[in-house]
This record gives structure tokens, C-alpha cells and sequence, in this order.
């Protein structure tokens, strides 16, 4: 795993597709920076009486395209930079899905894991207090993100209604349903990745109904990744599924609905009958068509891969390939659809309950998987058609797809 500090990945990132755009410097400045962040100290009384202080930020990273949206982690371990870093790649992604949104991120220092119930929803409250004048449908838009749920949305919406005095559901998404959630939001992220593995495989002459495929993270997205890969693309082998325990393989497929099952229910994959066992490294350089890394960042490195061997690698998770691994990936043919484009299918849909909140209408679910399948193949095609015109990896031609729009929207808007 990466040692070097998240934003200073980021800004690395940008500065390689900034020189390979000729962006001015003006403009290569301003982007590698958030243009305004806010730092909370925020005191919450506990079910004990005694008051505790919490830390907490939110950066907005950049507003050219449109207000900015990202999610809300809390997590022991948050830093400012991780948030900064997390701010910066959701302005890439909302660019590259060409939603008109910018980038932002939010966090708090706290471990949910040790709070009751009655007093996550006093620090949900406390953080809107502080930060609720710097959001709204115009300004900032947050959403779930790590240990965040539906519920703290919705109180964190509550309570911003509450200080307004008006309804304003759209302030916040990836709410319940009852309160203005969108049809579609639970599988959006894996299901706009196997829409664009669709594409990519059209792209490479791979017949996707006879598609082997594996996937390393058996939560959310990998969950969902395992049943919408054969629902969308008419048929498949799932080979292998790993979680943190070790996974199960079988050279004649698993049945994804009932792996599913079986993990919802005794909580691991292991012991899923039919299975063998398969570790965690030794997923990742199974021969199969396409691999989806949907668990940890830094999972594909120097050291491993030259092992690979999926023609596509479906980044579901955020960051697991280093930087050196992508050379290495790009040199031998693995086609990488990189995680800022491959995972967009979320916050696009949070796009979408950001639009049905505002006019006050809601869709059907078909109308989101169709609104949603346009979007990601869209997408797919500017990536596709940037890395066929000055062949560079696929990581650096969405980057370039990003980062162009976002430097154009700055010079039309006169900042630089
Ligand atoms: P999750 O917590 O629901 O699931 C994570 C899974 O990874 C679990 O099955 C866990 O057992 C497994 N895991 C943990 N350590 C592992 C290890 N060492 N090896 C293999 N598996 C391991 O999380 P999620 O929401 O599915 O997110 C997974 C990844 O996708 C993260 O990188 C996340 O940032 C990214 N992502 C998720 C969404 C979303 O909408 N859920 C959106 C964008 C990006």
C-alpha cells in the first residue's frame, strides 16, 4: 500500500494530465488546490452527560462546473488531507460522467463503531449547524460515504430543514426513499461499472456472455457487481469472489445469487459448497476476461502486475492500482477502466435524486438504469476515444477528459 500523502498522489495525478494538456499555469495552479475548506470543532453531549469534542471538515474543492458533491466519511483516522485528496478526485469524476457538479468532500474524526445511535445523530446535527450555510441544491450537495448511512442523511437533512425553515431534500442524497431517495441508488455503482465493461469488451471483440470474471470485495459493489454482470450482460462465469476472510473458486462458475445469499447470511464466503479456497492475492492473477477489484486501494502494485491476467480490470474500488502498476498494466494489455471513471455510477444517480428532489417528481427505476447506461456509455466513449488519440493509459485519458472540461469551465467563467 501507498506511503505518500493522498493529496500529494492527487496533485501528482493532476500535474501529469495538466503537462500532457499543455494547461497554463495559471490555470494548473488553481486546479491543484480546493478553492475554499472549512475546519469544525464540534462539542456533542454523550449518553454518559459528558460533552465530547469532535473534529470535522468539508472541502470544496472546486465550483466551475456546478456546486460541488461528495460524500460525508467519518472514520478514526480522517485527516484533512485525505479529505482534500477524496475532494479532488470527486471534481475528476463528476467531470468525467459530464454531470453538471463540481467536487467536494466532508469529514469527521469519530468512530461510529462506538457511538450509540442517540449520539450519531447529535453529531450529524452539530456538523449541519456548522457547516448548513455553506450547502444547498446552489452550493455544496454531500452524500453517504465511509460509515455514513441513508439515515444520518436523513437526519442531516432534517436538520437542515429545520435551520432553513424550508423543505429542501435535495440539500443532501443517498436518503431513504420515503424522504427523497431516488429509485436505482443501492447497486448504481456496480451497475454503471458493467455497463461500461460492456462497452470496453464491445471496444476489444470480447464476447461478453461467455465472460469469465472475478471479484476481489464481496460488499456493497462487489455484491451487487456478482448478480449485475450475468443481469446485464446476458450471461458469464463468475470464477472466484474474496472478501477480508478469503474467497471460494470453482473452474465451472458459482451461482452469484446464491453466493450472495450465503454471505448475507453466515457472513463469508468461505464455506459456500462447491467452492474451493482462494486467498486474496491469488484472485487478482486468475486467468479470467474481467476482474473487478471492489475491496481495498492499493491491491495491484510493481510486484504483482506482471501476474495479471484479465484482459479488463474493472476498478470498482477507489485507488487499487499504484501508479507503477498502470505502466506496467498498460505495456501488457490489461485494459483498466480506472476507478474515478468506473465507480461514477453512484454519484450519478445522487445527480439524479438531486434533480428528481428539485423539481419535485420522481422517476421509475427503468428511467434511472436508462438515464444512468446513457451517462456511463457516454462517458466510456470520450475516455475511449482520448486514449486512441494520444495513446496514454486509460487512468490518464480520463483524467484528461476531466481535467479539459474543468480548465475550460474556469476560462469561460473569466478565473483565469
Ligand atoms: P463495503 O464495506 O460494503 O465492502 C468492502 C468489502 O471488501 C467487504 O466484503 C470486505 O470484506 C472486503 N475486504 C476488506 N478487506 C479486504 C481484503 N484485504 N481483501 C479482500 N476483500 C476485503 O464497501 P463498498 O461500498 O462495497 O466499497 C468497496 C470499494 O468500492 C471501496 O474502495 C469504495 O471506496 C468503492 N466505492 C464504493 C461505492 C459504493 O457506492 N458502494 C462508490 C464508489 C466507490
Amino acid at each position: 500500500m501507498s506511503t505518500l500523502n493522498p493529496f500529494t498522489i492527487a496533485q501528482q495525478q493532476l500535474d501529469e494530465a495538466a503537462v500532457r494538456l499543455g494547461l497554463d499555469s495559471a490555470t494548473h495552479e488553481l486546479l491543484r488546490w480546493p478553492m475554499r475548506e472549512y475546519h469544525f470543532t464540534l462539542p456533542v453531549k454523550m449518553d454518559n452527560g459528558a460533552t465530547r469534542i469532535f473534529k470535522g471538515f468539508r472541502v470544496q474543492y472546486n465550483n466551475a462546473r456546478g456546486p460541488t458533491k461528495g460524500g460525508i466519511r467519518w472514520h478514526p483516522e480522517e485527516t484533512i488531507d485525505t479529505v482534500r485528496a477524496l475532494a479532488a478526485w470527486m471534481t475528476w469524476k463528476t467531470s468525467v460522467v459530464d454531470i453538471p457538479l463540481g467536487g467536494g468532500k466532508g469529514g469527521i474524526v469519530c468512530n461510529p463503531k462506538e457511538m450509540s445511535n442517540g449520539e450519531k445523530e447529535r453529531l450529524a446535527r452539530a456538523y449541519i449547524r456548522a457547516v448548513g450555510r455553506e450547502l444547498g441544491v446552489h452550493r455544496d450537495v454531500p452524500a453517504p460515504d465511509v460509515y455514513t448511512t441513508p439515515q444520518i442523511m436523513a437526519w442531516m437533512m432534517d436538520e437542515y430543514e429545520t435551520i432553513m425553515g424550508y423543505s429542501h431534500p435535495g440539500v443532501i442524497t443517498g436518503k431513504p426513499l420515503p424522504v427523497g431517495g431516488s429509485e436505482g441508488r443501492g447497486d448504481a455503482t456496480a451497475r454503471g461499472g458493467v455497463y461500461i465493461v460492456r462497452e470496453a469488451a464491445q471496444a476489444m471483440n470480447i464476447n461478453v456472455k461467455n465472460a469469465s470474471y472475478a471479484i476481489q470485495g464481496f460488499g456493497n459493489a462487489g455484491q451487487f457487481a456478482a448478480t449485475l454482470h450475468q443481469e446485464i450482460l446476458g450471461g458469464g462465469t463468475l470464477l472466484a469472489a474474496t472478501d477480508s476472510r478469503g474467497g471460494v473458486f470453482n473452474s465451472s462458475g458459482l451461482d452469484p445469487q446464491a453466493l450472495v445469499k450465503h454471505k448475507l447470511e453466515s457472513g463469508a464466503l468461505t464455506g459456500f459448497p462447491g467452492g474451493k479456497p482462494i486467498s486474496n492475492e491469488e484472485i487478482l492473477e486468475l486467468q479470467c476476461d474481467v476482474l473487478y477489484p471492489a475491496a481495498l486501494e492499493g491491491v495491484v502494485t510493481a510486484k504483482n502486475a506482471s501476474n495479471i491476467k484479465a484482459k479488463i480490470m474493472c476498478e470498482l474500488a477507489n485507488g487499487p492500482t499504484t501508479p507503477e502498476a498502470d505502466k506496467i498494466l498498460y505495456e501488457k494489455g490489461v485494459y483498466v477502466l480506472p476507478d474515478f471513471l468506473a465507480n461514477a455510477g453512484g454519484v450519478t444517480v445522487s445527480y439524479f435524486e438531486q434533480v428528481q428532489n428539485t423539481y419535485n417528481y420522481y422517476w421509475s427505476l427503468e428511467d434511472v438504469h436508462k438515464q444512468l447506461d446513457r451517462k456511463m456509455t457516454d462517458a466510456f466513449k470520450s475516455v475511449y476515444d482520448m486514449s486512441k488519440k494520444t495513446r496514454v493509459h486509460n487512468r490518464l485519458s480520463a483524467y484528461m477528459v476531466s481535467v479539459s472540461r474543468v480548465a475550460e469551465a474556469c476560462k469561460i467563467r473569466g478565473w483565469v
